[in-house]
């Protein structure tokens, strides 16, 4: 894909975003893949007031090739989290349940079946200072085999083959934290078994067939 298209998703998913309430201001960024090029959020400009020229391009090792603005400080842990997995796109915000999730726990327990779609539990990430390559290593490790982490006492990580994936796990991650976190505050959420959650899986790839009439 041209990366004028891809600069462009960048803008409009960053102003969805900040719709959302995903994110405020400047916090979180974003970026989206073709080979080895990354179309990026620029560093410290609030997300929803980008332009396409004003995102810059990466490559996969980090090297700035069109742009004038700084890449978001958190490009490295970009840039770690396609080294390691097949991702086309990655999501990072502060969303509040995500972030009192990340400030409080080790893991979010899968309470929803759909927690599948992000892989079952998702990690919190250990703590290290933002933009740093530490950082960056906490993140990867979280994810594998997931398409959600969180970071701890900062925010939350989704990944995906496109950055409507990508931005759709990070609504998903929200959702489930929020279920969690108002889960607690009325009683204790019930985590799903490992019984049950197989049994989703099998549901889904074998969904029984209505019978057509006649
Ligand atoms: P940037 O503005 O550099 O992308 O930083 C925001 C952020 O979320 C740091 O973790
Ligand atoms: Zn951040």
């Amino acid at each position: 894909m041209k990366m004028a298209e891809l600069r462009r998703q960048v803008c409009e998913y960053g102003r969805r975003a900040v719709e959302l309430g995903l994110v405020i201001g400047s916090s979180g960024n974003i970026s989206v893949r073709d080979g080895d090029l990354v179309a990026v959020t620029p560093s410290g400009v609030p997300l929803d007031r980008l332009t396409p020229e004003v995102c810059p391009i990466v490559d996969v090792e980090g090297y700035l090739v069109q742009g004038d603005a700084q890449p978001s400080s958190e490009t490295p842990m970009h840039l770690a989290v396609y080294a390691a997995t097949g991702a086309e796109a990655v999501v990072h915000t502060h969303s509040v349940f995500g972030t009192v999730v990340a400030t409080t726990m080790t893991e979010l327990p899968p309470v929803h079946y759909n927690a599948l779609m992000l892989g079952g539990a998702v990690r919190v990430a250990e703590y290290a200072t933002y933009g740093t390559d530490e950082l960056a290593a906490n993140v990867r490790a979280a994810l594998a085999g997931k398409q959600a982490a969180l970071m701890a006492n900062h925010g939350g990580v989704t990944v995906g083959s496109s950055l409507e994936k990508a931005f759709e796990a990070t609504r998903l991650l929200e959702w489930l934290c929020e279920v969690y976190v108002r889960g607690l505050s009325v009683g204790r959420p019930v985590v799903l078994t490992d019984e049950q959650l197989t049994a989703v899986v099998e549901r889904t790839f074998n969904p029984p067939l209505f019978p057509r009439r006649g």
